[in-house]
């Protein structure tokens, strides 16, 4: 055990209690985790950034989209500056040891996800901050960046989805994987999954995506369109989605009914007193957010879970209990049971009073 400093961390004032409970949590026994500085997870960080980078943001919409993202690409080193000095500040604390930081900024245009549809191959920033252990050196960050860099140079008037930009984002999912210390089965169902869903979008086509939007403005309307035009390629939104594929994975659990008309009292009660026993075996298989074992049952995955949990408990034992409640947050959002801020307040109340 080599992080030092994490019971700074457990007040109740604290704003980000589940990056305690799961990057630094997992970080006693991976080599490396990663927290993504989005809207949702850091907003008064987020809203700050815009305000103070609003020049460097697409604020001309008549720009041509490969100028812009070469002007956002010239500003890349000044913007992960400027988060891993915040990183320090106003995210992690000082007092925190064991672990070095690396941020990766990157400017993105999200045109692998359906969400193509709704954000209209939009110009935005990738913030990726890597937690690895002191002493494990990853030079992969570099790599990371550069096939970032090479994604977006690769699309298609510098804003719509190729083959290139696709093997780009691919390599980028291995990588990450690897670094993470993700099981190679795992990452190989993961990385087929991207790729069918990266070949349905460019068979479907920036041409009709556009079409369909012109058509529609409601967006259930355009979003149902999406899955009969999937359809017509023999897919299904399922099998575009690893969520989905785990939600059938688990479906025997009929999780989905849970938890929907608990009063938030219930919930915490429930939460606390799970917490302070061993789960089901398959939850550890979730040992970080927005990770998708194979099968929920993956040996290798319940493994390195398992492992986080009993390297907590020989050296950090009062983290045990949030880490397991940020297992049930991970296994419960991929059955629509994912608000960040409920689960934040679930661990609060945790931390201020242990179960
Ligand atoms: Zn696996």
């Amino acid at each position: 055990m080599t992080i030092k400093g994490i019971q700074s961390l457990l007040s109740e004032s604290y704003p980000y209690p589940e990056l305690v409970a799961d990057q630094l949590c997992n970080l006693v026994a991976r080599p490396c985790t990663m927290v993504p500085f989005t809207q949702q997870a850091f907003p008064n960080q987020m809203d700050e950034f815009n305000t103070e980078y609003a020049p460097a943001r697409l604020l001309d919409r008549d720009e041509p989209a490969p100028e812009a993202n070469i002007r956002l690409i010239k500003k890349a080193p000044a913007v992960e500056s400027y988060f891993a000095k915040r990183l320090w500040t106003k995210v992690l604390n000082p007092a925190l040891e064991g672990f070095s930081t690396k941020l990766v900024a990157v400017p993105y245009r999200d045109t692998v996800f359906e969400s193509a549809i709704y954000a209209d191959y939009n110009l935005d920033w990738k913030i990726e901050a890597y937690l690895t252990r002191d002493g494990d050196t990853a030079p992969e960050f570099d790599r990371i960046r550069t096939t970032k860099k090479q994604y977006l140079d690769s699309l298609r008037d510098g804003k719509y989805p190729t083959e290139a930009s696709a093997n780009h984002k691919l390599t980028e999912i291995r990588v990450k994987s690897e670094l993470f210390g993700y099981p190679s089965c795992c990452t190989q169902q993961f990385l087929n999954e991207r790729e069918t869903r990266f070949k349905a979008l460019l068979d479907i086509g920036p041409e009709r995506i556009r079409e369909l939007q012109n058509e529609y403005d409601d967006p259930n309307q355009l979003w149902s369109t999406f899955r009969d035009e999937l359809r017509t390629h023999g897919l299904t939104l399922e099998e575009l989605n690893p969520e989905s594929r785990i939600v059938q994975q688990l479906e025997y659990i009929n999780l989905g009914q849970y938890f929907e008309e608990w009063s938030y009292e219930e919930l915490s009660e429930f939460y606390q007193q799970k917490a302070t026993q061993s789960l089901p075996e398959f939850f550890y298989g979730f040992f970080t957010a927005d990770y998708y074992p194979h099968n929920p049952r993956c040996e290798e995955s319940v493994d390195i879970g398992r492992r986080i949990e009993s390297a907590l408990q020989d050296s950090i034992p009062e983290l045990v209990s949030i880490y397991r409640m940020s297992l049930m947050r991970n296994v419960f959002s991929y059955m629509g049971f994912d608000d960040l801020q409920l689960h934040r307040r679930l661990l609060s109340d945790s931390i201020a009073d242990p179960p």
